[in-house]
């Protein structure tokens, strides 16, 4: 799960997402207002103004993902929705409000989110809510990682690739990471498993060969840590500017790279734990800041 970058969207998408939600709020009873969203969520790139707002909003969630157009939940697939945080059906006061978009693929948005709503009442329990019924409590039982990082609620374990709490999380903050889990299914999903295990696999190879061409004294030495497939690079320069020039390569691959909760459990946890991890950082501290 991934804390997009924050960015603003124009002030005319502003104005229009404002008209759009007072109609719902307007509404006299709780469903109508959903009913209300509904509809007005599906007609709302129907109008030449309602189109340009929702291209404005589409363009500046994708300009805000860490990794290219990959979704903000499960950091593997496609994103291709503009994926409500709090579901509209169950808080439909927030169905045109900005900070409640985020972008997910269709997966993680449409099948596992939709129908699942818990919330917290004030003593931070958890209750279940019916779809059609209003939630009994104001508190969505899900971590917003428009607004929270879900690097503080969740941590990779690198030996069996699934999420962990943080510890030391207090009784709210445990239910949101749970439920969370539970919702988008992240350490059910046997594929995204697999995929976090090829990252590390991934990000290790990118940083001991980067560790190795840095540590070549002679350029023939430096091409053999190279592959076909990195970028191609001017050997003409001297040796020092080409190292200079890979680095700043393979940093930008790695930023922006798939599943980066897995560089961060690398950089957070076996940076410190792992004895070739601690090698490599040992050569090159400054990855520890990538
Ligand atoms: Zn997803």
């Amino acid at each position: 799960m991934i804390q997009p970058a924050s960015k603003n969207i124009k002030t005319s998408t502003v104005r229009r997402l404002k008209d759009l939600q007072k109609r719902i709020n307007d509404q006299p009873t709780f469903k109508d207002m959903v009913k209300k969203a509904q509809s007005l969520w599906k007609s709302k790139s129907g109008s030449k103004v309602g189109k340009a707002a929702f291209e404005d909003i589409k363009q500046t969630l994708i300009d805000m993902c860490v990794s290219v157009e990959v979704c903000n939940y499960c950091e593997q697939n496609e994103a291709n929705d503009i994926e409500h945080i709090s579901p509209k059906s169950f808080f439909p006061k927030l169905t045109f409000v900005w900070l409640n978009y985020l972008l997910a693929c269709a997966k993680c948005n449409t099948i596992l989110k939709s129908d699942k709503c818990y919330v917290l009442d004030a003593n931070d329990n958890t209750h279940f809510v019916k779809r059609g019924t209003q939630p009994p409590h104001p508190i969505y039982a899900f971590i917003n990682p428009r607004l929270e990082n879900p690097n503080d609620f969740l941590i990779l374990n690198m030996q069996t690739f699934e999420f962990e709490l943080m510890p030391g999380l207090n009784k709210k903050d445990t239910a949101k990471a749970e439920k969370t889990l539970e919702i988008l299914q992240l350490n059910e999903r046997s594929k995204l498993l697999e995929a976090r295990e090829s990252a590390a696999k991934y990000y290790y190879d990118r940083i001991e060969r980067l560790v190795n061409i840095l540590n070549s004294r002679t350029l023939p030495e430096l091409k053999s840590h190279l592959t076909p497939y990195d970028t191609r690079f001017d050997f003409s320069q001297n040796i020092t500017t080409i190292k200079a020039e890979i680095k700043t390569s393979f940093k930008n691959n790695i930023q922006i790279h798939q599943h980066p909760s897995v560089w961060h459990a690398i950089k957070k946890v076996e940076s410190m734990t792992n004895s070739n991890w601690k090698n490599l950082f040992n050569q090159i501290p400054e990855a520890l800041t990538w």
